[in-house]
């Protein structure tokens, strides 16, 4: 497929071109396993040396047409799929970063990536340090050390709905050696592509905008192919020097730049930890992907106008949604987001989180979920569900105010949100 193309073409058509006689829809391998004439020809895959199937914990066509066209919409060289937002971005770090190394991360990202990095990946030795999303150029810089091997952060983080200088981030990891890992979920390729701003890793739950219809749980990394690995042997020693485990191949050099962190990952991590993706949820997310640029348009403007209406009405204490004029991510979002940003909306109501729960269990089309960016709206109180492991501090760090709401509009008619939302508050 054309590099070219607009990126409404990618989402319908890249990742697989059939061939004469060919199913026109993506197949749903649903095998396990391959069926090779030798063993010999068999051997040959498990060293790495021929491309091909042999055990779908490791790779699966199906899935690897839907990684290809994640790649496209991303502008990458490399993707594959995994079972999970969450196993994608532990996959990413873990990858280049482990046992007594560091990383850099915005304190406003996904409370499950917060807990990841900030206990599960601890135990296994790996530290963090949170800088804030809005940081200067000289905190971002003090966050470093000399075993810092990655910085990580989300477009626009969920829930805070913060909207991250990607650039600047960017920069100053690459003075200091190491890749930027951008958390795509939210914004989505079809409102910003972090690696045209610098970021060397994109990572997606495809389960939020790209599914786009709360049917299955997956995840993504893409691979820009443009950080340098082996200008740093000794940081990333993973990928400049001979793996044991298959023969000593160095991933770098046989598979070059372009290949070599993505097929690292999939050869070992994958391997090792097996979060892979079924077949029939990269077939759904590839039905989800074919309408990406149409739903996203709708959802923004959905979003646009519930925080229209929310940021005038007496009854809410303040609104963010970096469309509205006023936001403090407005400017950014020029930037970063020129064609909208996402459908999530967060505020607070006045009377704090009583006020917010009143008016959540009032809601009629609004459903209360943990689930977000879907195409039935739905809304979810952070601080009580997917936060609530947090302290009052690292909640406001995180961006996570104690009254707010989450509110994530799907594809109804905007009159009707509003109407149902106006209701609510009527009951307040
Ligand atoms: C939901 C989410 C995740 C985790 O993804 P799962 O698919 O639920 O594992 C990671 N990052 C962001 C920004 C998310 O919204």
């Amino acid at each position: 497929m054309k590099n070219d193309l607009n990126i409404d073409t990618k989402c319908v058509q890249a990742g697989y071109t059939p061939l004469n006689g060919e199913p026109r829809q993506i197949p749903i391998i649903q095998s396990t396993t391959f069926k090779y004439d030798t063993s010999e020809d068999m051997g040959a895959l498990f060293d790495l040396e021929a491309e091909g199937y042999f055990y779908s914990r490791l790779q699966n066509p199906t899935c690897d047409m839907v990684a290809a066209k994640i790649c496209a919409l991303e502008g990458g060289t490399a993707a594959m799929l995994t079972g999970s937002g969450q196993a994608a971005n532990f996959y990413a770090v873990f990858n280049i970063a482990a046992n007594g190394d560091h990383i850099v991360s915005s304190s406003s990202i996904y409370g499950g990536t917060f807990n990841l990095f900030s206990v599960t990946m601890k135990k296994m030795g790996l530290e963090v340090t949170f800088v804030s999303p809005d940081c200067t150029e000289e905190e971002l810089e003090a966050a470093f050390r000399p075993n810092t091997k990655a910085v990580f952060g989300e477009t626009i983080a969920n829930p805070a709905l913060t909207v991250l200088d990607i650039e600047m981030f960017a920069k100053a990891a690459h003075r200091h050696g190491v890749p930027l890992i951008i958390d795509n979920t939210f914004a989505t390729p079809i409102n910003c592509r972090p690696i045209e701003w610098g970021a060397d890793i994109v990572t997606h739950s495809t389960t939020k905008y790209m599914d786009g219809h709360g049917a299955g749980l997956g995840g993504a990394i893409v691979d820009s192919g443009n950080f340098n690995w082996m200008q740093y042997p000794d940081k990333f020693p993973g990928l400049c020097t001979p793996d044991d485990s298959y023969h000593g191949v160095i991933y770098c050099e046989k598979f070059g730049l372009g290949k070599a962190f993505i097929t690292k990952c999939t050869a070992q991590l994958m391997r090792d930890f097996g979060s892979v993706q079924s077949p029939q949820n990269a077939f759904i997310l590839n039905l989800g992907l074919e309408s990406l640029h149409v739903r996203m348009a709708r959802h923004c403007e959905n979003g646009q106008k519930v925080a229209e209406f929310l940021n005038q009405h007496e009854k809410i204490a303040y609104v963010s949604y970096c469309g509205l004029p006023g936001d403090k991510y407005y400017e950014r979002a020029k930037k970063y987001l020129p064609n909208g940003s996402c459908g999530v909306v967060s505020f607070g109501v006045k009377g704090g989180r009583e006020a917010a729960n009143k008016f959540m269990a009032a809601l009629k089309i609004c459903a209360i979920e943990t689930h977000v960016a879907d195409a039935r709206s739905c809304c979810l109180h952070p601080a009580n569900t997917t936060h609530r492991q947090m302290s009052d501090e690292e909640l406001i760090a995180a961006g996570v105010l104690p009254d707010m709401v989450r509110l994530s509009c799907g594809l109804e008619s905007a009159e009707d949100l509003i109407e149902d939302i106006a209701q609510a508050l009527a009951t307040l």
